[in-house]
């Protein structure tokens, strides 16, 4: 997706800014007393209300915080508008303060301030946020699409990649099951060890790292997964590499490693560059766009939302085979990385 590195200087930048990527509003609450600076910006409500996390981390300044809220907006749009939900994108922005005396008033004023746009914008948990602040919000606000009632969203999330590196099978090799499949999965926490367990239920082979050793021990034991250091799972020789820890991590230092033929995993951001797609592509190797591949968590939490059931959602999330399929179909026939055509396909989607 393309980066958003402009500085807004004044109102005006901002104003021309949004107008340039389409944004619908932008919303700002100070609460001096209580020491809260909060963003909420929507993107796009073509589909429906705007739906996307409540980030809760420090800023170096205002701007940079303008900025997050909406690249993060942006993103959600097209990642809800790929899943086929009713819903458009938003992000709301809290620039964590140093000091915040009174953590409730201060996630019940966000609860209001959320209220106030009427449903134009549902919030969720994100960095820094808890379950426990969300259920803060939703003492003030019906519109909150996570709270300590619902359930983990990991291993919807897991099932979505899982239908993500069988469309990427297909298409590569023409193999409907993982049989003979390497796969190499970089962070065994809560989506990856899901995914995990899925894919040797499909029998594939496993290579697993993780910071955490009980979490890879868990992996080799149930699993029978083989485990490397941190720094090796890039060079490991397999047929997919699946991403669940960190972004950035497709960038100029792991691309001459990688020995893959399929990059497919839960992390938000693995390119750490838009270039790095057009190298992964140069390199041959396919990769799932994240935001795509990773939507089987905000699918389940927008049906739950909605009151409608498991099955349902575990459908839409069954689905992202196809909608993956079509991207690398696409990418082959235009020649084109898959990020681009997915953003490409996203934006005729939410602007045409
Ligand atoms: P998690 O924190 O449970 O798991 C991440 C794991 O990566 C942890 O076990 C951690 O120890 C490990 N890790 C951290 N640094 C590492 C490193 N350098 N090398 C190897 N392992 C490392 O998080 P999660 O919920 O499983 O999410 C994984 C990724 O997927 C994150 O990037 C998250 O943003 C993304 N994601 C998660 C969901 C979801 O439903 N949980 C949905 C969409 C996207």
């Amino acid at each position: 997706m393309q980066q958003i590195d402009k500085k807004l200087n004044n109102i005006d930048d901002i104003f021309e800014f949004t107008a340039h990527e389409k944004f619908s509003d932008l919303h700002f609450k100070w609460n001096e007393e209580l020491n809260l600076k909060a963003i909420i910006a929507i993107h796009s409500t073509k589909f429906g209300p705007s739906l996307g996390g409540c980030r809760f981390i420090e800023y170096p300044n205002t701007d940079s915080a303008v900025i997050d809220a909406l690249r993060l907006a942006r993103g959600m749009s097209y990642k809800n508008a790929m899943a086929g939900l009713n819903y458009g994108g938003g992000k709301a922005v809290i620039i964590k303060p140093r000091e915040m005396p009174d953590r409730v008033a201060f996630f019940e004023a966000f609860g209001e301030f959320v209220n106030e746009l009427g449903g134009r914008y549902i919030t969720a948990k994100d960095s820094g946020s808890t379950l426990e602040d969300m259920d803060v919000i939703a003492s003030k606000t019906n519109y909150v699409a996570s709270t300590s009632a619902m359930v983990d969203p990991s291993p919807f999330t897991a099932l979505g990649v899982k239908q993500g590196i069988l469309a990427a099978i297909e298409h590569l090799y023409q193999k409907k099951d993982l049989e003979d499949m390497h796969v190499a999965i970089q962070g065994v926490g809560y989506v990856g060890y899901y995914l995990a367990k899925y894919l040797h239920e499909l029998g594939a082979r496993l290579t697993v790292c993780d910071i955490d050793q009980t979490a890879v021990r868990r992996c080799v034991e149930e699993f029978g997964a083989s485990q490397v250091a941190t720094n090796e799972i890039y060079s490991v020789p397999c047929d997919i590499f699946s991403p669940c820890a960190l972004g950035a991590i497709v960038n100029d230092e792991t691309l001459p490693l990688l020995h893959c033929k399929i990059i497919a995993g839960a992390a938000n951001n693995q390119l750490a560059q838009i270039r790095h797609g057009q190298a992964l592509f140069d390199k041959g190797i396919l990769y799932a766009p994240d935001y795509i591949i990773n939507a089987g968590g905000v699918i389940h939490a927008t049906y739950k939302y909605d009151n409608r059931s498991d099955e349902q959602a575990n459908e839409k999330i069954i689905n992202l085979y196809e909608v993956l399929l079509h991207v690398f179909e696409q990418s082959k026939k235009e020649q084109k990385p898959t990020d681009i055509i997915a953003d490409e396909i996203a934006y005729a989607k939410l602007h045409n």
